[in-house]
């Protein structure tokens, strides 16, 4: 569900016309509705955290300040990869009791950054990473609270770039041999045991690979209880998808993946669940507006090259992923098939590709939907390309929440 409809002719974003937006602030323009990403908390609220759960937001999917304040208001935690992601958390009022942080390469100064600000846990992803951390919780004289990643070895059945959670995948460690990972880290001086971690990807359209995963990692949590090591917290990672192409049936809500695991979890008692939702939270709250700047014909295709390009949103490029575009302004004009492109100089920039669009001109505004995830955090400044500008809608409000680059910002930093 998100808030971005038609009112007559004209797209909105809430009660905002997208093209006046469009017009205000310049494109490429990624614009974000505040009362979808506050509808998507809530329904992750009321599905986990009603029984305790703790709900920590993926920064990597959108890591605007303006949106981790919002979310942080909102009582959400966050997932992080990176220091500069704890940063980011910290800046925006995130509780660090309600930070955990993945990643397969902390290195001992971000690993030191996390410990001084005491967050909830590390998820580590290999015997190397768990040594390190218990040096570097030696050397502050302090003792890291930690889950084990494992992997479970299940197929998310999604894309394999964002697919986790097999065994070929660099992610976590291979779930037989957890137990002996745990004995280790339960002997080592600076390490608190706390939970276990799982991510097995990202787009899952389906409940079954979660119940999947879980049906591995539960068993394995009550044999380290049995063997004396208590765990307190589970974590089941993020990886709900979100609808990107109309034709296709909606992926699961909080509510159903809440309904399909919390039974199966809670055979297991005293367990704090933990989920890291990005996409499903922040995905379809935001569209990127690109303006067309030309058409041309070539004897096979026709292309309609727009001021987005792979360097603004990488998704299609990098996955082949469909964004459904729509036309700021509706229109009478018949549909045709074109590759809407952008003007980086690869030709595997592109937007979309033998897409049936209303026969667009020049100028008009086209609105790419589902761009809120893994959009602007993936921008680059590939071709020289100063990054979008940000914009937040409220109802009828709309303000910038990150300012167009310059030409200036391309060099700062440079000697
Ligand atoms: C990327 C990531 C997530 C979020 O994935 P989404 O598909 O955006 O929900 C959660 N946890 C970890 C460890 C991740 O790397």
């Amino acid at each position: 569900m998100h808030y971005f409809s038609y009112k007559g002719n004209e797209l909105h974003a809430e009660g905002v016309s997208l093209e006046a937006l469009a017009r205000e602030y310049g494109t490429p323009l990624y614009v974000y509705s505040k009362g979808t990403i506050i509808r998507h908390i809530n329904a992750y609220k009321e599905a986990f955290c009603g029984s305790g759960g703790v709900l920590c937001f993926a920064l990597k999917a959108n890591p605007n300040g303006a949106i981790l304040k919002l979310l942080a208001q909102e009582g959400a935690g966050a997932d992080i990869v990176s220091g500069g992601e704890l940063f980011r958390a910290l800046k925006a009022g995130i509780s660090p009791a309600r930070i955990v942080y993945a990643g397969v390469g902390k290195t001992a100064d971000e690993i030191a950054y996390a410990l001084r600000k005491k967050i909830l846990m590390f998820n580590v992803e290999s015997g190397e990473e768990l040594e390190m951390i218990n040096e570097v919780a030696g050397g502050l004289r302090t003792k890291a609270p930690v889950a084990l990643r494992v992997n479970p070895d299940v197929d998310p059945r999604t894309h394999p770039y964002i697919s986790t959670g097999l065994k070929k995948y660099k992610f976590g460690m291979p779930i037989e041999d957890a137990l002996e990972f745990y004995r280790k880290a339960a002997k080592m001086e600076h390490i608190q045991v706390r939970g276990i971690h799982q991510h097995i990807g990202s787009q899952l359209t389906e409940v079954a690979p979660f119940r999947d995963s879980l049906k591995k990692v539960l068993p394995l949590i009550e044999r380290l209880r049995a063997s004396g090591i208590g765990l307190t917290h589970l974590d089941i990672g993020g990886g709900l998808g979100i609808r990107y192409n109309k034709e296709e049936k909606d992926p699961p809500v909080p509510e159903e993946l809440a309904g399909d695991l919390l039974p199966l979890i809670k055979r297991v008692p005293g367990l704090t669940v933990v989920v890291e939702p990005g996409r499903s939270i922040i995905g379809n709250a935001g569209v990127l507006l690109t303006k067309c700047l030309y058409r041309k014909k070539t004897g096979e295709k026709n292309f309609v090259i727009v001021d987005a390009g792979m360097n603004d949103l990488l998704r299609p490029s990098l996955y082949g992923s469909f964004h459904e575009i729509l036309p700021a302004r509706k229109n009478r004009r018949a549909c045709q098939a074109a590759d809407v492109v952008g003007p980086i100089c690869e030709s595997g920039d592109f937007l979309a590709k033998d897409r049936q669009l209303q026969a667009v001109r020049q100028g008009e505004i086209l609105c790419v939907m589902g761009a809120g995830a893994y959009g602007h955090s993936m921008s680059s400044n590939y071709n020289s390309r100063p990054r979008a500008a940000e914009v937040m809608v409220d109802g009828k409000k709309h303000r910038l929440i990150r300012k167009r680059e310059t030409y200036r910002d391309l060099v700062k930093g440079e000697l």
